[in-house]
């Protein structure tokens, strides 16, 4: 049963809304009209959240000693530190230096990068490529990087695409 759900997952969520489609059809207008009331009392809700939340870090900004101030870098460049460690890794991780595949030794060839790809290139500023394995049985695919990622100045990465 329960490999039954996983395997027709999205044909379940797909008839669940098309049954909440004709619900909402044959209920008319009273659940639309609750539905439309819902989201604008939380929009509300929100809104007011939010000028309070606005309030609070004004205030905390007035109020912010010397050491606050201090903890507030230490913090952030620690951040920035872990996420320096943490991209270089992960770059290093698909670091393929002779174009061939990590699984089975055949040669790469370069394919479409998908939206995800482009997303993390983003996140990570950073400028990968997708591979794919020449090797029909073996089907390995991942972005990788051709080049170290200790080889350029940090700079020089920041260049979008
Ligand atoms: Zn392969």
């Amino acid at each position: 049963m329960k490999k039954l759900l996983k395997e027709y997952r999205v044909e379940l969520i797909a008839l669940l809304v098309v049954l909440f489609g004709f619900f909402l059809l044959v209920e008319q207008l009273d659940i639309r009209v609750t539905v439309f009331r819902f989201i604008s009392q939380a929009y509300n809700q929100i809104r007011a959240a939010g000028i309070n939340i606005y309030s609070v870090v004004s205030n905390y900004a007035k109020a912010i000693t010397l050491s606050d101030a201090i903890g507030w870098v230490i913090i952030i460049g620690a951040s920035f530190f872990f996420f320096h460690r943490a991209r270089y890794r992960f770059l290093l991780s698909i670091y393929i230096p002779d174009r061939t595949c990590p699984i089975c030794g055949e040669a790469v060839r370069r394919v479409h990068r998908t939206s995800w790809d482009k997303f993390l290139q983003r996140v990570l500023f950073s400028k990968f490529l997708r591979y794919a394995c020449r090797n029909e049985e073996c089907r390995w695919s991942s972005i990788a990087l051709s080049r170290h990622p200790g080889g350029k100045r940090p700079g020089t990465e920041k260049k979008r695409q």
